[in-house]
């Protein structure tokens, strides 16, 4: 029998109705289909019919772009081994239609098999893995059903294995040696026995065992053999004609593997170390793809847009800066000076401000508006909640004293007549600053020149938002504010058309927020503590957790804890604890959130509206219930709300959660006030997709590379700027393969609305 059928014929849990269609399909495959075998030719046809639409279908919605010269990788993978309707539709599942698709199903993982185990190491329960001779076999019929019991043996024992129903497998073991044997061990009749163990006969070309075995996303009656068998189909047939899109000298340069080297051995490694260098090739692929296209786009961003050079004399930042409270760190002076360096020229600024929670973004952006004010022009600041907008008003009123600055406020809490009224002033120019919320976004904004615009807490704010303030002025300079710290490259990448400026250090004289986890029955303690530092002066936010079924019942659970906080436990300080939260009218929030800055409670409840922004130097302990329920991000902020002073801060993380210890986050939190480790844990915990809402970022999705991947990140980024400088619009010789690759991947991206 051809080897290559006999393999495919081991596999015992292959129907037996299936099995002529198989034996005519694998010498069709392998070009010896004796006529007589061809019967099922028919069907088989009338299947391409139909999965020929869906290929091209497919290759209208081309993902992987490979810039295939052969039509193979269009095959339907009706064509494979044994698909039928059932399979196709279950393959359709998981996104694959044609060959192409299926080389492109890249394994979740690989168990390790290539070691065997020594028959003599069984024991029961375990999962085995061994190659013997078949030193026995024989099949009796027991109970109404064939049993077939055979001896394994190796150097070191022997072993008995049964399988059921499957007569024919004696045939095909008799007497064979060297077959790799694999499944799971169980007490037998008389000791150890192997139970309907799978097998192969081939070692050379085997799929299950005696190697690193993949193991692929699979759905519904996908069985990871099959889906392994089908792998090697494809890998055989497809695997070399992926033309390899980079450049010989980036190859060289990143120390890649080739293309179809990478395609193979993601599938078939011979060691973890092949399966790593393939990960690593497509990886790279994916972000020097992802990078070449963040440059693109940062070029004709430059390029198609012309700025209002604002000349400034810098006198009256200067000015301004001397007359802080506080010394500005380095890293704002050099912020705000990168800033007044970019508003000069002729070209639109486009740039991110990171720095983390409490670092002091407020005041560079303040520096930056009043460059522009003096110089005679109108600037806007839009942050994500009313309660930021109110605070950035009063921040700003506060610094500009003494200036003939003209601030104004608009925000969704205004009246329809006194929005109108506001606008008009803005439009006839009798308003130097705008500071609003989302509310700045819309069609009755009308400036008299408006020149600079300020997003406060960037990620709050989806694609679109950030693209239609921008819409705002003609051209306007734009300065994007985040406390996300992720790292560099990625947010070159994230935010590829931005320019970046970081701070990277705090103010001094802070003190490091001590962090504890608190359990449920030490809560009286805290809330001594708190009593403590109420008694010396200090304020205090207690968080109430997010009920993520409804917002009202988050809000009773709030109110409720209001109601028994000051009848129960601070009975003496009942007037002087103060109730925030979502469902309040915005005067009463304004009016709460004033008199809490003001000192005139001591104590605030709240909900997760005081996570962005809030600043109140004199509040010194941030208490969150239900702490397990936030996310590290959340959590990172509601502790910077405190600590915002040179006064010792605490943030107590209380869980009613069993679990709490082994809670991955409120340990991080215990363990680091770095926000940049904090956010790289959060990057593994939750992935870059949810982190930094990539999926709303407009890049293109990745299938290998994680974004996360800093090394290749910045290996990927290196030879994309080197070969961006070297042919800019990639139409050299072959850089014209890199072009077309980059087009398709970038067709991949997640539509934004
Ligand atoms: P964030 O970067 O989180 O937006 P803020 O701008 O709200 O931080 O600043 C946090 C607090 O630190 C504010 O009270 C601000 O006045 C204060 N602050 C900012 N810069 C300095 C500095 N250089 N020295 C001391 N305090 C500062
Ligand atoms: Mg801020």
């Amino acid at each position: 029998m051809v080897p290559e059928v006999a393999r495919l014929l081991h596999y015992p849990n292959i129907d037996p109705s299936d099995r002529a269609e198989a034996i005519g399909d694998a010498l069709e495959a392998l070009g010896v289909a004796p006529a007589a075998l061809k019967a099922p030719a028919k069907k088989r046809a009338a299947g391409k019919a139909k999965s020929g639409k869906a290929a091209r279908k497919s290759a209208r919605t081309k993902t992987h772009g490979t810039g295939k010269i052969c039509s193979k990788l269009d095959t339907p993978v009706t064509n494979l081994f044994r698909v039928g309707p059932q399979y196709e539709k279950l393959l359709k599942k998981l996104n694959i239609a044609t060959y192409e698709d299926f080389l492109y199903h890249f394994p979740r993982k690989y168990l390790d098999r290539s070691n065997f185990t020594p028959v003599s190491d069984i024991r029961p329960g375990q999962a085995v893995n061994i190659i013997a001779d078949v030193t026995e076999i024989s099949t009796r019929r027991a109970r109404r059903m064939n049993l077939t019991r055979g001896v394994l043996s190796d150097e070191s024992d022997s072993i008995a294995a049964v399988w059921f129903n499957q007569p024919y497998l004696q045939k095909t073991l008799q007497g064979r040696r060297n077959v790799a044997f694999f499944g799971r061990a169980r007490w037998g009749r008389d000791g150890p026995e192997l139970s309907a163990p799978d097998f192969e006969l081939d070692l050379n070309r085997s799929l299950h065992a005696g190697r690193q075995v993949p193991v692929y996303p699979a759905t519904g009656k996908l069985t990871q053999k099959i889906l392994r068998l089908w792998a090697r189909e494809v890998v055989d047939a497809c695997a070399g004609l992926v033309v390899d899109f980079l450049p010989a000298e980036v190859i060289a340069a990143a120390g890649l593997i080739p293309t179809d080297r990478a395609l193979h051995d993601i599938h078939f490694p011979e060691s973890p170390e092949a399966a790593a260098a393939a990960v690593k090739r497509l990886a790279f692929d994916e972000l020097f793809l992802l990078q070449l296209g963040v440059l693109e786009r940062r070029r004709d961003w430059r390029e198609g847009s012309p700025g209002r050079a604002i000349e400034q004399n810098r006198e009256p930042v200067r000015q301004f800066v001397r007359d802080l409270p506080f010394k500005l760190t380095g890293n704002q002076s050099d912020a705000i000076g990168d800033i007044l360096d970019d508003i000069e020229r002729p070209v639109a600024m486009n740039r991110l401000l990171q720095g983390d929670v409490g670092s002091g973004k407020t005041v560079v952006a303040a520096a930056a508006i009043l460059a522009c004010v003096r110089a005679g022009h109108q600037a806007a600041i839009m942050a994500p909640t009313q309660l930021l907008a109110e605070q950035h008003l009063a921040t700003l009123n506060q610094v500009f004293q003494g200036e003939e600055i003209v601030v104004e406020l608009i925000t969704g809490a205004l009246t329809k007549a006194k929005r109108r009224k506001a606008w008009a002033r803005v439009a006839a120019g009798e308003v130097d600053v705008v500071v609003g919320t989302q509310a700045l976004i819309t069609d009755e904004a009308e400036f008299d020149s408006l020149t600079f615009i300020v997003i406060d807490e960037q990620h709050r704010f989806g694609v679109h938002q950030r693209a239609r303030i921008r819409g705002l002025g003609i051209n306007p300079h734009v300065l994007v504010m985040t406390a996300t710290p992720i790292p560099r490259t990625l947010a070159l990448t994230i935010y590829g058309d931005l320019d970046i400026s970081r701070i990277a250090e705090m103010p001094p004289g802070r003190l490091p927020v001590k962090t504890a986890l608190i359990a449920p029955e030490q809560r009286a303690k805290s809330f001594a503590f708190i009593r403590e530092q109420v008694a010396e002066g200090r304020q205090v936010f207690v968080v109430f957790p997010l009920i993520e079924e409804s917002e009202t019942l988050q809000v009773r659970s709030a109110e409720a804890e209001f109601e028994r906080l000051r009848s129960d436990v601070f009975p003496q300080l009942a007037e002087r604890i103060g109730l925030l939260h979502g469902r309040l009218t915005n005067k009463a929030k304004t009016a709460v959130m004033n008199a809490f800055r003001d000192h005139e409670l001591d104590i605030l409840v709240t909900t997760a509206v005081v996570e962005v922004g809030v600043d109140v130097p004199n509040a010194t302990i941030m208490m969150v219930e239900g702490a397990e329920r936030f996310g590290l991000a959340q959590l990172h902020q509601f502790r910077g709300r405190v600590g915002r002073s040179d006064l010792q801060s605490y943030c107590l993380l209380l869980s009613d959660s069993e679990d709490a210890a082994d809670n991955q986050r409120l340990l991080a939190m215990t363990r680091t006030n770095d926000g940049f480790q904090l956010a790289e844990r959060d990057l593994e915990l939750r992935g870059p997709g949810e982190v930094l809402g990539s999926r709303q970022s407009g890049l293109p999705e990745l299938r290998v590379a994680s974004l996360s991947d800093v090394a290749t990140l910045e290996l990927s980024r290196r030879e994309a700027i080197a070969l961006f400088k070297r042919d800019p619009d990639l139409r050299e010789g072959d850089n014209r393969l890199v072009r077309e690759r980059l087009d398709s991947f970038w067709d991949r991206r997640t539509e934004v609305s």
